[in-house]
C-alpha cells in the first residue's frame, strides 16, 4: 500500500471521529429552550421497546468498511437518536406521535415524516462535514468523485424540501404531503423509518431517472416509509411530498397487491433502499448466520442492481421473487 493511500484512510478515521454538531432543526429558532438533546427518531417508549429485546436492537447502519453496511447491536437508547432538536420542539412539536396512538391522520403522518426527514437531513449534513474535512486534509481533488458529489447534491436538495416543510409547519398547512398507510394485520418484529429514493414503480415506470443522478436541478424524488407495530397490529405509512406525482401511482399499485405479494416486495425493497431497519434480535437470531450473510450482502448491492435496472430500457413489472430472510415474520416461536 502506498503512503498516499494510508494517509485518505488515516484522514477518513479521523473524520469518524469529528465531535456531533448539535443544533435545531425547526425553524422558530427564537422559542428554542433547553439543551439539544438526544432525539428519538422512533419513539423510544411506545415502538423501540416493543421490537427490542432486554433493551437492545439489531441495527443496520453500522459500518465494516467505507460505505458497507453491517449489523450491530445497539442500545434502544442509542439507535435512532440524533442531536437535532432543543429539548423545547422536540417535546412539544412530537407530542401527538408520542403520547397518542396512530390515528391515520395527515397531522399525525406529517410529523412522522418530519422526524424521519430531519433525521435524514442531519446525517447529510454531518456526512457534508466529514467529507468537507477529508477534502481539506488531502492533496487529491475529490469534488467530482461520485460518492462525495452525491452527499454535495442530497445535501442541496434536503435543503430546498425542509424550505418547503418548514413553511408548512410554520402555517399549519401540511396537506404538502400525501400519504398511503398499509395496515398491517399483526404485530411485526422490526421497525423502520427510512426516507428512500425509489427507480421505479411496480409497473417498471421511471420514477427516478438514473441519468438526472448528477443533476443539481432535478432533484431526487423521496419516499419516507415508517413501519412500526402497535398494540397487536402494525402500519407502514408510505408518505411523499405532492409534488412527487410518481409515488401516487406507486402506491396504487401497491395497495392492490395481496398481502403475500406485499410482504415480498417489502422484503425484497427495504434492505436494499435503507439501511433505517431496526430488528428485534429474537428475529435476527432466528435467521442464522447464512441468511443474516445474504441480507447484509443484499443490502450492500443496492447500487448495482439500480444501475442494473436503469440499463434496461424495457418496463419490468415488478413480480414475486423469493428471499430467504421475512423481516414480516411473526410466528409463536419469537415471543
Ligand atoms: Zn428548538
Amino acid at each position: 500500500m502506498n503512503n498516499d493511500y494510508i494517509n485518505i484512510i488515516n484522514i477518513f478515521e479521523e473524520s469518524e471521529r469529528l465531535p456531533n454538531d448539535k443544533y435545531c432543526l425547526y425553524p422558530e429558532k427564537k422559542y428554542c429552550r433547553g439543551k439539544i438533546k438526544r432525539a428519538h427518531t422512533i419513539q423510544n417508549n411506545k415502538i423501540l421497546i416493543s421490537v427490542s429485546d432486554n433493551g437492545n436492537l439489531i441495527a443496520l447502519n453500522g459500518k465494516s468498511a467505507i460505505g458497507f453496511q453491517e449489523s450491530e447491536k445497539q442500545g434502544r437508547g442509542v439507535a435512532t437518536t440524533f442531536w437535532g432538536f432543543c429539548d423545547y420542539h422536540d417535546t412539544v412539536v412530537f407530542e401527538p406521535i408520542e403520547n397518542y396512538n396512530y390515528d391515520k391522520s395527515l397531522k399525525q403522518t406529517f410529523l412522522y415524516t418530519y422526524r424521519t426527514f430531519s433525521w435524514h437531513y442531519y446525517l447529510k449534513e454531518t456526512q457534508l462535514n466529514k467529507n468537507n474535512y477529508i477534502q481539506n486534509k488531502v492533496n487529491i481533488n475529490l469534488k467530482n468523485n461520485d460518492y462525495f458529489l452525491g452527499i454535495v447534491l442530497g445535501s442541496s436538495d434536503n435543503k430546498k424540501i425542509k424550505e418547503k416543510i418548514d413553511a408548512a409547519i410554520l402555517n399549519k398547512n401540511y396537506d404538502i404531503i400525501k400519504y398511503y398507510v398499509w395496515e398491517i394485520p399483526f404485530k411485526v418484529n422490526f421497525c423502520c423509518c427510512g426516507m428512500v429514493q425509489l427507480f421505479k414503480d411496480l409497473l417498471g415506470n421511471d420514477i427516478n431517472n438514473y441519468e438526472e443522478l448528477l443533476d443539481i436541478n432535478k432533484p431526487m424524488k423521496n419516499l419516507f416509509i415508517n413501519i412500526f407495530p402497535e398494540k397487536n397490529k402494525s402500519y407502514c405509512i408510505f408518505s411523499w411530498l405532492t409534488d412527487d406525482f410518481e409515488y401516487d401511482n406507486f402506491t396504487i399499485q401497491f395497495s392492490k397487491l395481496t398481502l403475500k405479494d406485499k410482504i415480498n416486495y417489502m422484503n425484497n425493497m427495504l434492505p436494499k433502499e435503507t439501511d433505517k431497519i431496526f430488528i428485534n434480535p429474537k428475529l435476527w437470531n432466528k435467521w442464522g448466520s447464512n441468511i443474516q450473510q445474504s441480507f447484509i450482502e443484499w443490502a450492500n448491492i443496492s447500487i448495482l442492481c439500480n444501475a442494473m435496472q436503469a440499463e434496461t430500457k424495457k418496463k419490468m413489472k415488478w413480480k414475486y421473487s423469493f428471499v430467504p430472510w421475512n423481516l414480516f415474520d411473526c410466528s409463536e416461536k419469537l415471543k
